[in-house]
């Protein structure tokens, strides 16, 4: 997923959003980390993202310049996430009424992957089932390979843009005794340096928003995948469109982009888009849900780490790409609530 945007309004918004609290509603059970930051404090990081956009210019297109880009923004912004938030790069899935408590999100964390596996039917009661052979396809610093490992007993390789991510994964990996079973390197997704039909759990957790092909994207999960396996893509959609609709409002579509700038995504697309590409690959039990909901708390716990004393010294610390991809946080909460962002599970199975 894209951590971690872009103008002083946003910055604006989350400054005036702590001091009202109104973006908390789910979260009144968490205590502010530590005292809240003065206004100076606010004003510097204000003051240091714009300087530092003026001399960076981001630009983005589909040429190369994404790519560098998503490797740089997850180059920088990784261990400071690691940091406060661990080794998942991804949202949390919280029942809906549950009181959300800050050592919570961890555990939040692992429910996401659990609750895919769910979907996806994978026969966690018969051992003999189980994956063996497991891909991560956008892996961050490896934490879905890990657990999805020693859970399963299974062999991992995870593949990553951002050459910090695949040497922080290994680290991990070996720190905890699973360099035998995990490995990770820097490669593309649209260009997968495996033979095909190697894996019978291909992973895509909170990556397929960066994919500028999404077409490509889908066709190298399926090719790489086994017969019989089972491929299960969680990612940022943007809504469906109705049936009379060709394309998003022009508002939503000026919204979408700020996102894209900060967070260097590519186009968006919807759920029912990936339904659709995965049918033309005559894959087979595609299923996708809306997740949304169970995602909600997610975000305002993430501000409220950033604006802690440790994330805003942290974020000053970091460079422009992760300043901007903080300040664009509070669109993500507001796409959601306007119900154009969805949270989106999909998955399939390869034909045996
Ligand atoms: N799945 C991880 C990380 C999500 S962050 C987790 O849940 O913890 C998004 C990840 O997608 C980053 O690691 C980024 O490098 C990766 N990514 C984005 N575009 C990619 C591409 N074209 N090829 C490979 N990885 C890509």
């Amino acid at each position: 997923m894209a951590l971690l945007a872009t103008s002083t309004i946003a910055f604006k918004t989350i400054n005036t959003q702590i001091r009202s609290r109104s973006f908390l509603p789910a979260q009144r059970h968490l205590p502010l980390s530590s005292s809240p930051p003065s206004s100076s404090f606010f004003r510097t990081v204000s003051v240091k993202a714009m300087e530092l956009e003026q001399k960076n210019p981001m630009v983005i297109d589909e040429n190369g310049v994404l790519k560098k880009g998503i490797a740089e923004f997850y180059d920088e912004s990784s261990a400071i996430w690691e940091d406060i938030w661990g080794d998942h790069m991804h949202h949390g899935f919280y029942p809906p009424d549950s009181t959300v408590s800050l050592s919570d999100h961890r555990a939040a964390q692992i429910r996401m992957i659990e609750q895919a596996l769910r979907f996806a039917s994978i026969p966690l009661g018969d051992e003999r089932k189980w994956p063996k052979k497991i891909v991560d396809v956008g892996c961050g610093i490896g934490g879905s390979s890990r657990y999805l490992s020693e859970k399963f007993g299974a062999t991992a390789i995870g593949i990553t843009l951002s050459p910090v991510q695949a040497q922080r994964a290994n680290a991990l990996a070996a720190a905890q005794d699973l360099a035998n079973k995990v490995s990770f390197q820097v490669a593309d997704a649209l260009d997968q340096p495996f033979p095909d039909g190697q894996f019978d759990l291909v992973w895509s957790m909170e990556s397929g928003e960066h994919m500028p092909d999404k077409a490509k994207f889908v066709s190298e999960l399926a090719r790489v995948a086994a017969p019989g396996a089972t491929i299960i893509i969680v990612t940022w959609c943007h809504r469906d469109l109705g049936p009379d609709e060709e394309s998003l409002k022009p508002w939503e579509e000026k919204h979408l982009k700020k996102i894209c700038d900060a967070f260097y995504l590519p186009a968006w697309c919807s759920t029912a888009d990936y339904v659709r590409l995965l049918e033309s690959l005559s894959l087979q039990d595609i299923k996708s849900e809306d997740w949304s909901p169970y995602v909600a708390p997610f975000w305002p716990a993430v501000i409220r780490s950033a604006l802690s004393w440790k994330g805003l010294t942290s974020l000053l610390r970091s460079g422009l790409k992760t300043i901007k991809g903080a300040l664009a946080m509070p669109l993500m909460i507001e796409g959601f609530k306007k119900d154009l962002i969805k949270f989106a599970i999909i998955t399939c199975r390869k034909p045996e």
